[in-house]
This record gives structure tokens, C-alpha cells and sequence, in this order.
């Protein structure tokens, strides 16, 4: 394993769309481990290929349950909504808030290149988000909300987390 680049913003492979996988080989597999390494090594909980100037569909996710690797998400199946305060590893000392679906359904490819589906609730649902939003060329300071457009208490609890509390 090895631990690779990450792309900062205004590198134009960001703003790329990333090509689907027809199947998954061991070049793939050695991209997923790298890219989990990189992810755990930036303090992240979810990395995108072209954030490490791989232009593929494939997205790793470890929000403290273990890693998982997922190729070619299909999100959909939208359900309710959350406000929450998001950084990116490509956009350093930035955070803003984003409205994101409280629940969704995940079709996508595993790292043996079996068909699976997943739910995903809360924190795990907005990390596909993000993550997948990365794979058409869109960063999170694309869509967050304005400043008036954030409720109070998530403003509140935003600061009080800055404050290290
Ligand atoms: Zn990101």
C-alpha cells in the first residue's frame, strides 16, 4: 500500500467526470487499499479516485466502522433532510454547511466486482453524497448553504465545535 497525492482544489482533474468500472482487476483493488491509506493518513472519513488524479468511479468510506470500497455508486431513493457542516480533504481550513437526504439507497459494485445495494443513514448518507459528487467533477463549496439559509443550533453547535469544546 501506498500513500498518494491528494489534489487540492483548482487542479483541474477535480472539475473532471469519472469514467464507470466495467470490472474490477487487482490494479483496482491495489487503488482501493491506497486510496483507504491515504484517506486514514489525512484524518478523512471519505475519498474519491479523482481526488488522487484517478478519473474512475470509485469511492472509499470509514466514518469510524471500518473501511468499505465502493465502485460505480448509483445513489437514489432519497429520504428526509439534514444541514450539516462538511470539510473536504481537497479544500483545506474550509467547512460550510450542506443540505443533504437523511436516508438513500447505494447501488454499487464491490471490490470483487459483485452488484450489491446498500441504506445509509445520517453521517454514512452524506458522505456518499459528497463522495459521489466528487466522481462528476462537483466539490461541496459548489452547494453550500448561505449564511441565513443555516439553522441557528447547527450554527451553534458548528462553533462550539471549532472552539475544540
Ligand atoms: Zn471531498
Amino acid at each position: 500500500m501506498a500513500i498518494r497525492k491528494i489534489r487540492i482544489d483548482g487542479d483541474p482533474i477535480l472539475r473532471k467526470r469519472s469514467r464507470a468500472l466495467e470490472s474490477i482487476t487487482d490494479r483496482e483493488r491495489e487503488l482501493f487499499d491506497d486510496m483507504i491509506e491515504t484517506m486514514h493518513d489525512a484524518d478523512g472519513i471519505g475519498l474519491a479516485a479523482p481526488q488522487v488524479g484517478i478519473l474512475k468511479r470509485m469511492i472509499v468510506i470509514d466514518i469510524g466502522e471500518g473501511p468499505m470500497k465502493v465502485a460505480n455508486p448509483v445513489l437514489r431513493d432519497y429520504e428526509g433532510e439534514e444541514i450539516l457542516y462538511e470539510g473536504c480533504l481537497s479544500i483545506p481550513k474550509f467547512s460550510g454547511a450542506v443540505k443533504r437526504p437523511h436516508a438513500l439507497t447505494v447501488d454499487y459494485m464491490d471490490e470483487n466486482g459483485e452488484e450489491k445495494t446498500m441504506h445509509a443513514t445520517g453521517l454514512l448518507a452524506r458522505v456518499f453524497c459528497h463522495e459521489t459528487d466528487h466522481l462528476d467533477g462537483i466539490l461541496f463549496k459548489d452547494v453550500t448553504l448561505r449564511e441565513d439559509q443555516i439553522p441557528e443550533e447547527v450554527r451553534e453547535q458548528h462553533e462550539r465545535e471549532l472552539q475544540g469544546e
